[in-house]
């Protein structure tokens, strides 16, 4: 009989591993906190209204996202809007690249009208630059004066680029993940830089799709189940779950990382790793859904705002959402403004107006704060690293060195997850 695996979080990262255990011949059953799959990149239900609780930007270069999401039938090229590279701020700012290759890239650089020759030349030496990971890491502030770069490529690229791929201020971001992440992207293979837009809500693309996939091969998974500890017992692992104590052979963790060092509690071989995740911080992100008359339509499905707040809107109307919906995103140490929820919405429907003054009253306003978005992204993060029990794993965006909280990192360290447990 093959091996019984309890993966513990349902979100994208355990998602992936369920699915690629069961591709692997063991016996994986899920259990979710949450009433929905699909953790901090979730649809939830608002009034009959299905709202995904942030605004996600998938692009070219996640490779093993894509993977997983033809995997379990859900079709990227339907489900999300595949554009070249293009930035377009409300200060009239706009840079768009003919494809996603490389080339394309230095030639949007060199031909962008919003670029002065200073800036071009800026940019390309930043481009320069993070082809080689540095040995020791900088903060991205420190990198971007070191690559001599100007404030129009910072307003404009660069800050906005770091706050968007590690949701940490160029202050105190580090430049090796930032470089890592620019180098996959803009100096990746054809199509990696791509922006993949979702045209469906964030259920659709891979949790629901994955989660019936595994119902029909009999591992549906438990929705609505906190685990509250796990003991080794023998030669598998018993979970509490409140109402029952399921043992398994091996254990995957796949929680969001604040959630990790109470469950290690009973798993005195796990304290080190508890120790480094329990060091981790976190950043916020808010998003500020409003919506206006049906008809109402923004000048484009995705706006910057290089000054002041919030830092991206999307149209999701232009998107495949309901008409006339927008969604603001205020990130990183914004997210969480002194005034609270009031005064992130006032700056968003002031900014609102002032880029597109034809805009009526709001019909509904509507405010989603995820306090512990992504962790936070600075320069000589602790590695996590895996426990020496080969039939214990951990899964989650925070597990790759040189990435940053991202769908890809979830989908990568489920997917290596599996692997581990397999024993391959
Ligand atoms: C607002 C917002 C915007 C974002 N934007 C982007 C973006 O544009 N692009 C991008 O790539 N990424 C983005 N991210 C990051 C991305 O959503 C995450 O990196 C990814 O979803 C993390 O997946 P995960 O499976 O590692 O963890 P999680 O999604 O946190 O999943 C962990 C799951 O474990 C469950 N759980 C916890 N404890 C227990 C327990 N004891 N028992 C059972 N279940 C438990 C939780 O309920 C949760 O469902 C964004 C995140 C947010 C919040």
């Amino acid at each position: 009989m093959s091996a019984t695996v309890a993966i513990i979080g349902g979100g994208w990262a355990g998602l992936a591993c369920a699915v690629e255990c069961v591709q692997r011949g063991l016996r994986p059953t899920v259990f979710e906190a949450a009433p929905q799959v699909g953790g901090r990149a979730r649809t939830v239900e608002f009034d009959g209204l299905r709202l995904d609780n942030g605004q996600h930007i998938l692009i070219g270069a996640y490779h093993d996202t894509l993977r997983a999401m033809r995997h379990v039938g859900a079709d990227p090229d339907v489900l999300l809007r595949r554009q070249p590279l293009a930035l377009r701020y409300s200060d009239g700012f706009e840079l768009r690249a003919r494809s996603g290759s490389r080339a394309a890239l230095a030639i949007a650089f060199l031909c962008c009208r919003s670029l002065g020759w200073h800036d071009r030349l800026a940019a390309l030496r930043m481009m320069r630059a993070i082809k080689h990971t540095p040995d020791a890491d900088e903060t991205v502030a420190a990198m971007l004066v070191r690559t001599g770069q100007t404030g129009n490529t910072v307003r404009h690229l660069w800050a906005p680029l770091c706050i968007a791929a590690l949701n940490t201020e160029v202050a105190q971001a580090s430049a090796r993940v930032f470089a890592c992440v620019l180098r996959e992207s803009l100096n990746g293979a054809a199509g990696d830089a791509d922006l993949l837009l979702p045209q469906a809500d964030l259920g659709q693309l891979f949790p629901e799709p994955a989660a019936a996939w595994l119902a029909a091969r009999g591992h549906a998974p438990q929705r609505g189940t906190r685990v509250r500890s796990v003991r080794a017992q023998g030669d598998g692992f018993t979970l509490d779950t409140g109402d029952a104590q399921p043992c398994f052979d091996r254990v995957v963790f796949a929680t969001s990382p604040h959630h990790l060092p109470a469950l290690l509690r009973d798993l005195p071989a796990l304290e080190a790793i508890a120790r480094r995740v329990a060091a981790l911080g976190y950043e916020p992100i808010t998003t500020v859904y409003a919506a206006f008359d049906a008809h109402t339509r923004l000048p484009a499905a995705m706006t910057g705002f290089a000054a002041g707040l919030p830092h991206w809107v999307f149209d999701r109307g232009a998107l495949g959402g309901p008409q006339g919906l927008t969604a603001s995103v205020i990130s990183a140490v914004a997210a969480l403004p002194d005034g609270g929820r009031e005064q992130s919405e006032r700056a968003v429907l002031h900014a609102l107006r002032t880029h597109h003054p034809v805009l009526g009253e709001p019909l509904w306003v509507r405010t989603i704060t995820e306090r512990r978005a992504t962790f936070r992204c600075t320069p000589g993060r602790t590695s996590i690293g895996q426990p020496d029990d080969a039939r214990i794993a951990i899964a989650g965006d925070y597990l790759l060195d040189d990435y940053p909280a991202t769908i890809e990192a979830a989908v990568r360290s489920g997917t290596a997850a599996a692997a581990r447990i397999a024993g391959r």
